[in-house]
């Protein structure tokens, strides 16, 4: 029987101690964490995905300050408000939650960010250093993928692994950090010819292409792990309702595998789970707390 690799449970196992981890240190610290996220206009699943953020940094004692912004301010007027948070000594980390609208160039605003407080990990110095090997702060989804298979103790070390994507978000800095870690990976994207065939060689096969249902398992070799990171919701059989499925179809797919993800349940909560520990990493960083988080994780 193929194992589920239960993200969900996971965060929430991994939450415990970061909570812990907070509460043990705060004296010392005089203050709790803390996490500033700016929201630039009305997109409806941003507004869920902070919603959930928020939830997360609560739930483990981090203080979260959310900053909506309408879709009418100017480049000029984010860019000053992250100055103004990088200077800030109770804000440890600070996000842009993606997409914002196109008016804007959400790149040279993440540029503006502190590296130290990058906790997205999506700012050139911090993927910079991930091309050089050398720690900082890594990317939430890539990160919560990687302590996901390394709490079933699934090695990446010699293995052959496809990702499919290419994304700054995603594909690449994930192919980097599996690469980091001894594996022999392949990163596909829309152009990749015989895509099917080129994931059938892996060993570990990570879909964030961002299709729905794209991979069945004509794609899968048999015995394979299957990490699927596309979440969409999609209408469901009662036409009423609606459903929430990744770029896996999961019931073709997990009689043949050894692993898979769910979707929701797998990769979406240790994305959140690792920006609380991204936050919780400044603030150790920021007080000189015992270097004990390392060994909250998988
Ligand atoms: P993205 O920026 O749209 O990138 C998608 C990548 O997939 C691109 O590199 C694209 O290739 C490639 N691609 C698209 N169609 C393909 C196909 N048919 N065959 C092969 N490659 C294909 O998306 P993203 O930000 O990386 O996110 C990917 C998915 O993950 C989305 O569903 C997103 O919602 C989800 N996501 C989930 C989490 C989570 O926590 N669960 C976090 C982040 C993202 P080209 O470069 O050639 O265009």
């Amino acid at each position: 029987m193929s194992i589920k690799l239960d993200g969900k449970k996971l965060s929430l196992e991994i939450e415990e101690k970061l909570n812990n981890y907070i509460f043990n240190n705060k004296k010392i610290a005089k203050r709790t964490p803390g996490l500033a996220v700016i929201r630039i206009g009305e997109d409806p699943a941003s507004g869920v995905y902070v919603k959930n953020k928020e939830r997360a940094c609560s739930r483990v004692g981090i203080r979260s300050i959310i900053f909506h912004l309408k879709d009418n301010v100017e480049q000029k007027e984010v860019e000053q408000l992250i100055n103004k948070l990088n200077l800030d000594n109770d804000i440890d980390g600070m996000l842009l939650q993606l997409p914002i609208p196109k008016k804007f160039d959400d790149q040279k605003l993440i540029s503006f960010i502190n590296p130290s407080k990058d906790v997205d990990g999506l700012n050139e110095k911090n993927i910079g250093k991930l091309v050089k090997n050398e720690p900082a702060m890594r990317s939430c989804t890539p990160a919560g993928i990687v302590n996901l298979l390394k709490s079933q103790k699934i090695t990446i070390e010699g293995k052959k692994i496809v990702v499919i994507g290419r994304s700054l978000l995603v594909g690449k800095p994930l192919s980097l950090m599996l690469l980091n870690l001894n594996g022999t990976v392949t990163m596909t994207h829309s152009k990749t010819l015989n895509l099917n065939k080129v994931c059938k060689e892996a060993d570990i096969l990570i879909a964030a292409a961002g299709k729905p249902n794209l991979i069945d398992s004509s794609f899968v070799k048999e015995g394979a792990v299957i990490i699927d990171v596309g979440i969409h919701r999609i209408e469901s059989s009662d036409k009423n309702k609606t459903r929430l499925c990744g770029d896996v179809l999961l019931e073709d797919v997990i009689p043949k595998v050894f692993a898979y993800t769910p979707v929701p349940g797998g990769v979406g909560p240790m994305t959140v789970t690792m920006l609380l520990v991204n936050t919780i990493f400044s603030w150790q960083k920021q007080f000189g707390l015992s270097s004990t988080l390392n060994d909250l994780l998988p």
